[in-house]
């Protein structure tokens, strides 16, 4: 089974560890009646159908995934507002000084008018003048964390000169009821393109393990 995607120049999306199956939430929910399925069963694939679809979720709460992802920071920014169920842990520039990496689209695309569309899928004119100033700031900025390093600044101030293009790596722990709310809200056209990709990347990675409850769960939160 594939456990890592690469979006592209953004980053990527690893599968650390999985924490149980469709069968561990057949039985968290068959507990009720004191009941257990051994082998997951056609009548289990309906019940949790019949679970995702009436809003029962803690029995997707049980299935724990483990991911380690690394994304620009404006990406980032988006990812961590979903909060209710995920760990996370991130690297940090108080501690690390190594060599940011920043991401560097190749295409820029057009603003979009109706402001909550946020851009069109036209790439825009004068595509190669903007990937330069684009390029030369990222540069600028890059030189500016060296100096102030080379200065003897503490890496937790010279941190602030970096853009948020740079990229971020970190742990994350999530239920697969938490996982599908995500997938739902960034898999969304109105969500940016670049977190539709990391949110397509968990989804991909997740259906192969979750046969049934995945897309039982990404019908529910559609
Ligand atoms: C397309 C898009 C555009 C967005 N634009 C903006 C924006 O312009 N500005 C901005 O600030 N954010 C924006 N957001 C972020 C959005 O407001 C949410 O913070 C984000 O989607 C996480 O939602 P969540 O329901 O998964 O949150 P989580 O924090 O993971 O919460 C999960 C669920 O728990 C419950 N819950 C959590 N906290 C509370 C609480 N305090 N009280 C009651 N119930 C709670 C709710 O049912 C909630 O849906 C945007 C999100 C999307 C998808």
């Amino acid at each position: 089974m594939v456990s890592r995607i690469d979006i592209g120049n953004a980053g990527y999306v690893e599968l650390l560890e999985t924490f149980g199956s469709d069968l561990t939430v057949v039985n968290a929910a068959r507990v009720s009646f004191n009941k257990e399925s051994t082998e997951f069963s056609d009548r289990d694939a309906g019940l949790i159908r019949y679970l995702a679809k009436h809003n029962h979720n803690s029995p997707f709460f049980h299935p724990q995934l483990r991911f380690r992802i690394k994304m620009p920071i404006f990406v980032t920014r988006e990812w961590f507002r979903h909060t209710v169920g995920f760990a996370r842990n991130e690297v940090s520039r108080r501690y690390v000084d190594f060599k940011p990496e920043v991401w560097i689209p190749t295409e820029f695309r057009e603003r979009d008018p109706n402001l909550k569309q946020g851009s069109k899928n036209e790439i825009i004119a004068q595509n190669e003048a903007i990937h330069e100033i684009y390029v030369k700031t990222m540069q600028a900025a890059l030189y500016s964390y060296d100096s102030l390093l080379e200065a003897n600044v503490a890496p937790e101030m010279a941190r602030a000169v970096l853009p948020q293009s740079m990229y971020t790596e970190f742990i994350e722990t999530g239920s697969l009821a938490a996982y599908a709310r995500l997938c739902g809200l960034r898999l969304d056209p109105h969500a940016q393109k670049e977190i539709q990709e990391f949110a397509q990347a968990i989804h991909d990675l997740l259906s192969p393990a979750f046969p049934v409850s995945w897309p039982a769960l990404m019908q529910a939160n559609a």
